[in-house]
């Protein structure tokens, strides 16, 4: 019922009954699956720019966008989550101009939906039998090796999603890398948790700063400010997310917030 399409940065997802393709990545691979599936329909599975920056071609191939109304708010706030972007300096080929937000009907399809919160806020998965497709609530092997720091908005709900579904299907289908049965689940909680660790490890009256940047380069090398400031996010959201289960206290002094292990 449901094909996986490579589009090389991100799998999409292709049902030829309803017509209904879900994400919208910009680029070539995308506008060749528009010429070669005449898709009805474009799901767009959350806000990210890589999912959506073909929201654009899709309308001029007068394909109907659709989305969850919480993505749609979150894409009419693109301008203001500069903790991502630096600053609200996008890289280019993130530009939001590239999504015309007015056009995107808030909507779901009516599919089985199962709630993975981490990745974004509202972020779902679509099951099919034994198989999950998790959008970005997962990662393939190879993108967890490649980056280091697996980006969510709030690591530790990340984690709960994933333990929640690790035993409920057998086939795990990230949007970036390779799909893997259990031990992918396993290695994406491993990827999260070892960066728990090493913030509470840190957290002997550091500065919270000094600890983000520790976390930053002892498990990733990101090559530009974009990657940096992404990974900056997602070890803050860790941090926030230990502070709101009493594992970490955070105190506000002259120089920044300092943290201490509870
Ligand atoms: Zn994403």
């Amino acid at each position: 019922m449901w094909e996986t399409i490579d589009l090389k940065q991100t799998n999409v997802l292709w049902n030829s009954e309803l017509r209904l393709v879900v994400d919208a990545p910009a680029g070539k691979g995308f506008r060749n699956l528009i010429d070669e599936k005449r898709p009805s329909t474009v799901f767009l599975s959350h806000h990210h720019l890589d999912h959506c920056g073909g929201v654009k071609l899709a309308l001029q191939n007068s394909i109907r966008v659709s989305t969850c109304e919480e993505a749609l708010q979150f894409l009419r706030l693109q301008q203001h989550v500069p903790a991502m972007y630096f600053g609200g300096f996008y890289p280019k080929e993130m530009n939001p101009e590239k999504v015309p937000v007015n056009e995107i009907e808030p909507e779901s399809p009516e599919l089985t939906w199962v709630e993975l919160p981490g990745h974004t806020p509202y972020l779902k998965g679509l099951a099919d039998k034994d198989t999950l497709f998790g959008f970005d609530a997962f990662f393939g092997k190879e993108i967890l090796a490649k980056y280091g720091i697996p980006y969510h908005y709030d690591g530790l709900r990340a984690l709960e999603s994933l333990k929640k579904v690790r035993d409920e299907f057998e086939l795990f289908v990230p949007s970036h890398g390779s799909p893997g049965r259990r031990e992918l689940i396993d290695a994406n909680i491993e990827a999260i948790e070892r960066l728990v660790h090493y913030v509470l490890s840190q957290a002997l009256g550091l500065q919270m700063e000094k600890i983000v940047r520790n976390t930053v380069t002892a498990y990733s090398d990101p090559k530009d400010v974009y990657s940096w400031s992404l990974n900056a996010s997602a070890v803050r959201g860790i941090i926030s997310g230990l502070q709101r289960i009493g594992l970490l206290q955070v105190e506000m002094t002259a120089v920044g917030p300092i943290l201490w292990k509870a």
